[in-house]
């Protein structure tokens, strides 16, 4: 079984954009005029036929859907917390974990964080996320859900006992939450110090309970250790099993400092070199943040066939560094892009991150265009996925876009609309998200829920969140 072929059939539903000024295809192909979208694909050319519903795009920018490769969303309900900035690693994770401990996680935890995070995704322009779920209920602390963090050091030892049915009831509210906004989900069954069994025997008891409903291309599946700074070969390895056994991507996260620094202390050893070692080189593995990497260590990453995410949203107010991505590309590399969850970069807005990755890249290497970068949000992050259908809006495509309204104050005078995504008007957010040709976000306002109900959900169940 493979959850990497996904096309969304959805029987007699058009949906034509009309009028725009410019169409972004991919990253090296633009045109003007109408996009005909048919059963939630992009579809071959105008037919002429019933044009089904016309979404006005006079003064806007179309561009494909933006494909979110990092995220934890649980964080989202754990944002700007005191003490979790500007503090070393050692200190944000208890203060993490402590407030994941009062909070209780929980299905319904996940549920209302998700239903945040995914709602601000679409609402940022968003239409697919990877939430790279590394907080589980422990079976040993019952009723005080001990939890680990995202990026666990060496300073906690935290053992969890994940119940399958517990981590499953967490992986099918978060991929509810999703659905019912619009949102395509991958959902990344991820560990922190969790027992390597069971997070095996749960990543399992996950796919197993949600692969059938991954038919739409919705809702995707995949597993992750945190790293090696907080997982074991054994954890890697099974993970890997279970991979390999339903054919799911893998993805994980390596060379942020602390993972140098505790691969160091630990092993002896870089990160890469335990990857390599543990069988996580390899093409369908994506590794992201890769903030301290050596020169050879990027022509080993070419050559192993992996894919990359930067998160610089995250790597710079973590003081983690800012990852080479112009020499990675020029490795040949497919780099995607990723906000990383709430407790670093308290905002899943990835038009923001493209525009600071771009304007910090100069620091580290050669600059990258803003199509360059735009282009990582979009088939960047989508083929670390295997998922070749998003990120563009060639001909039978998924039909995921968002329609940029470009005739602003902020954008005039721009003349390269394309560019000025990024260059100009920071914080934009897109006029109208279509998701597999359904609008999900109409004049800057989410169709499937009320965003201030949302709000008030996440406040009744997170008190903290205030
Ligand atoms: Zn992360």
């Amino acid at each position: 079984m493979s959850c990497t072929a996904h096309t969304r059939v959805l029987e007699n539903t058009m949906l034509t954009i009309t009028r725009a000024i410019r169409i972004l295809i991919d990253e090296s192909t633009e045109r003007d005029g109408d996009l005909e979208l048919r059963d939630g694909v992009v579809s071959t050319g105008r037919t002429h036929t019933e044009p089904g519903e016309i979404l006005d795009a006079s003064g806007c920018v179309v561009t494909p859907g933006l494909v979110n490769a990092h995220h934890h969303l649980l964080q989202s309900a754990f944002r700007t917390l005191p003490g979790t900035r500007g503090v070393a690693m050692r200190d944000w994770l208890p203060t993490m974990a402590a407030a994941y401990a009062r909070a209780g996680v929980d299905a319904g935890l996940a549920y209302a964080a998700a239903s945040v995070g995914v709602a601000e995704g679409l609402l940022c322009g968003v239409t697919t996320v990877a939430d790279h779920h590394l907080t589980w209920p422990s079976a040993d602390h019952s009723g005080t859900n001990q939890n680990s963090g995202s990026q666990n050091s060496g300073s906690q030892k935290i053992t969890s006992q994940t119940n399958a049915s517990d981590s499953v009831a967490i992986a099918t509210a978060t991929a509810d939450a999703a659905r019912a906004l619009g949102g395509r989900l991958v959902f990344v069954r991820g560990s922190a110090r969790d027992d390597a069994q069971e997070a095996a025997a749960s990543a399992e008891a996950i796919v197993r309970a949600l692969l059938p409903r991954t038919g739409d291309g919705m809702l995707q599946l995949a597993v992750g250790p945190a790293g090696v700074h907080s997982d074991s070969r054994e954890t890697f390895e099974l993970l890997a099993e279970v991979a390999e056994k339903y054919g799911l991507q893998r993805r994980t996260q390596a060379n942020e400092q602390v993972d140098v620094a505790i691969a160091l202390e630990k092993y002896g050893r870089r990160p890469l070199d335990l990857l390599e070692d543990w069988g996580w080189l390899q093409p369908g593995v994506t590794l992201a943040h890769l903030c301290d990497v050596t020169g050879d260590e990027i022509r080993r990453l070419a050559a192993s066939g992996i894919t990359a995410t930067h998160a610089p949203g995250c790597d710079l107010p973590m003081g983690w560094g800012i990852a080479p991505v112009a020499a990675l590309r020029a490795a040949g590399i497919t780099v995607g892009l990723g906000t990383s969850g709430g407790g670093s970069n308290d905002a899943g807005h990835l038009l923001a991150d493209a525009r600071l990755a771009m304007q910090v890249a100069p620091l580290v290497g050669p600059p990258i265009s803003a199509r360059g970068v735009l282009g990582m949000a979009m088939a960047g992050s989508s083929a670390g996925l295997g998922r070749t259908e998003l990120g563009n809006l060639r001909a039978g495509s998924a039909a995921d876009l968002c329609v940029w309204d470009v005739s602003g104050i902020a954008d005039a005078g721009v003349a390269d609309p394309v560019a000025g995504l990024l260059w100009a008007n920071p914080g934009r957010r897109p006029r109208h998200v279509v998701v597999a040709g359904q609008v999900v976000v109409r004049d800057y306002t989410l169709v499937n829920d009320d965003e201030h109900d949302l709000v008030a959900r996440l406040k009744a169940r997170v008190p903290l969140a205030e």
